[in-house]
Formats: structure tokens, sequence, C-alpha cells
């Protein structure tokens, strides 16, 4: 059975619905958005292998836009292997924003997550 879920709040819903009877989402407006913002919504999905593979493309297409998403992730997220592909993806991009979130990753109220970026990113330096 293939399930479906609103690309606005993840509730699952059914693939007949236009309008989202959780968050009001209107589904059509799914469809015209750019290819980046339908990524930066997935972030939110809540399977932590999408989120991950999600994480991966974002940082493969170093899709800027996504960085203020990671950076809220960065406070709320509880798994390290996101964490950890946040930072893949934050050096992919690698601009000033993202290099800044880099740094401040270093600090990171996990430990293995601080010294994955030490190790990792700032070794060479
Ligand atoms: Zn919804």
């Amino acid at each position: 059975m293939i399930h479906f879920f609103c690309p606005n709040c993840w509730k699952s819903i059914s693939d007949r619905i236009i309008i989202c009877r959780y968050c009001k989402y209107d589904l059509r407006n799914f469809n015209s958005l750019s290819y980046e913002d339908k990524l930066i919504l997935s972030l939110k999905h809540p399977v932590k292998e999408i989120r991950r593979l999600i994480i991966f493309i974002i940082g493969l297409k170093k899709f800027k836009k996504a960085i203020n998403e990671f950076s809220i992730m960065i406070e709320e997220e509880e798994d390290p292997v996101i964490l950890m592909e946040i930072a893949k993806a934050l050096r992919n991009i690698n601009n000033n924003e993202a290099k800044k979130m880099l740094y401040k990753l270093k600090s990171h109220r996990f430990p293995i997550i601080a010294r994955y970026v030490e190790q990792n990113y700032y070794h060479l330096n």
C-alpha cells in the first residue's frame, strides 16, 4: 500500500484530497513549487532515511536556500547521523553562511558532532 503524506505538515493523508484536513495546505500548490523548495519542505519528512537523502541531495546541488532550515534542524535534531549529513551538505555548499554554521557545529551540544566536524573539516586548517 502506498502511503501519502501532506508535504506541509507530514501527517498521513488520502491521495484523493486537495486540501490537507490537518493543516489546510492546498496540495495543488506543491506542484508549482521549485525543485529546491520541494526539497526544503521535505526536510521535515517523518522518515529519517528520507530526510537524510534529502540533505544529501541538497548538498550535492549546493542549494543555499536550505541553510535557514539547516540552522533550525541543528538545534532540534536528535539524530547524530542526520546532523553529520547536514555537516557534509554545508561543506559542499561552502559559502560564508555555510562556513559559519560549520564553525558553530564545532561546539555542538553533542560531543560526537563537535568532534566529527573538527576532525573531518578543520584538521587541515
Ligand atoms: Zn498538512
